[in-house]
């Protein structure tokens, strides 16, 4: 049977916006979508990271560096009971014309596959209209935009 998912944002969204996020002594998890997260976890949705990092062909951070900023990111979250199933990432540039970077659904549409997702039931939570707003838009899924001004704590 599929199941439904939550696609979160990443940068701005789960974490402050470091901009380019790599260095892990950067990182600050927003509690509140922490806690958004883990209530719809216990509603049996997946939860799915989606993020933009262009600056990996921009040249600003490598995979590897994503990867180690990631890996501290899962690990704050795991601590608060949320445990991320996967993450799919696009390094691309805007000029690139890839099919994966938001709001293209190229990222979701992987996601779906892999886990067999339920789309209609699905939920995108981000900090970007223009991105996470306009993707769920074409998805015609339900979008919560959080503030990615607000304090982290
Ligand atoms: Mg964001």
């Amino acid at each position: 049977m599929s199941r439904k998912a939550v696609f979160v944002d990443r940068d701005g969204t789960i974490n402050r916006d470091c901009p380019y996020c790599h260095d892990p002594k950067d990182l600050k998890i927003y509690e509140d979508t922490a806690n958004i997260l883990k209530r719809y976890q216990e509603e049996g949705y997946l939860i799915i990271i989606v993020t933009n990092q262009s600056g990996i062909n921009r040249g600003y951070l490598s995979e590897e560096e994503f990867n180690r900023f990631q890996k501290a990111v899962l690990g704050e979250l795991d601590k608060r009971g949320v445990h991320v199933v996967a993450t799919y990432h696009c390094p691309h540039t805007p000029w690139e014309g890839c099919s994966c970077r938001k709001p293209n659904i190229g990222l979701i549409e992987q996601a779906r596959k892999d886990f067999d997702i339920d789309l209609r039931g699905s939920v995108m939570i981000g900090d970007n209209d223009a991105t996470d707003g306009e993707l769920a838009k074409k998805l015609g899924i339900k979008c919560i935009i959080l503030d990615k001004n607000r304090q982290g704590n």
